[in-house]
């Protein structure tokens, strides 16, 4: 399996955690919203990181990186992504993956053989028509929502995390999402960057307004442990009571 891009230490990619990045090619969504559309949709023209920098680097932060984050595009269409997850656990490192959590069979695997320490999924949007839309794709909306049940009730760490983009998500959606993972311990609103994105229409889109977010998380945490909103000035946290 080709590396696409690593970084080798980095404080921003899981919370609380100094970790390395590993980023793996394609993807199984077209979000129109990607930041990473050339490595999902070109990846032939990413430049292939050598596996052995990636390895002489793990070595050298060995004893004080925390673990490693894979994430892309998206990692669980990788069939060697067991083998790359058992390798990184044998370094004594523990593993954060990144996933849109449409491969439900792959997960729970990877979860059943311990292979993850943390999950971070996405739910791109309210569960309804909305969701192949965002996803740019055909979404089986069971798959995710089998994927949401399996992390609910796995015992390792995870985290639901919406990128809130006005096109998908209104105010008034947020309790349609909240339902869908009621009782989840953490669920992160994502500001949208419209900078990076891959379709022309995202990029004219407007974020919404920073008081906009923090309204939807102080709805939002009536549904789970902590809600909170990233990508935003002012610190948003906060959960049901
Ligand atoms: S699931 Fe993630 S990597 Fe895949 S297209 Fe959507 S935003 Fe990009």
């Amino acid at each position: 399996m080709e590396i696409k891009g690593f970084i080798e230490t980095s404080l921003i990619d899981w919370d609380g955690r100094l970790a390395a990045v590993l980023f793996l090619p394609g993807c199984n969504f077209r979000c129109p919203m990607c930041h990473n559309h050339q490595l999902v949709q070109h990846p032939e023209e990413v430049p292939t990181v050598d596996w052995g920098t990636v390895e002489a680097a793990l070595a050298r932060h060995r004893g004080w990186i925390d673990g490693v984050v894979v994430t892309g595009g998206e990692p669980t269409i990788h069939a060697e992504l067991a083998t790359l997850l058992r390798w990184i656990k044998q370094l004594g490192l523990a593993v954060k993956l990144d996933t849109n959590g449409a491969l439900p069979d792959v997960l729970g695997h990877l979860i059943g053989d311990r292979l993850v320490d943390y999950v971070a999924m996405d739910i791109k949007a309210p569960l309804d028509e909305r969701y192949a839309r965002a996803a740019g794709a055909k979404a089986d909306l069971g798959a995710i929502r089998r994927s949401i049940a399996l992390l609910m009730a796995s015992g390792v760490g995870y985290e639901f995390r919406t990128t809130v983009l006005p096109l998908y998500m209104r105010k008034a959606d947020v309790g349609s999402i909240g339902r869908e993972i009621k009782g989840a311990g953490l669920w992160a609103l994502q500001q949208y960057l419209p900078g990076h994105a891959d379709a022309e229409t995202a990029r004219r889109l407007w974020p919404y307004r920073d008081e906009i977010l923090l309204a939807m998380r102080e709805e939002g945490a009536a549904f789970v442990e902590r809600c909170v909103v990233r990508g935003i000035e002012t610190v948003a946290e906060g959960g049901a009571a």
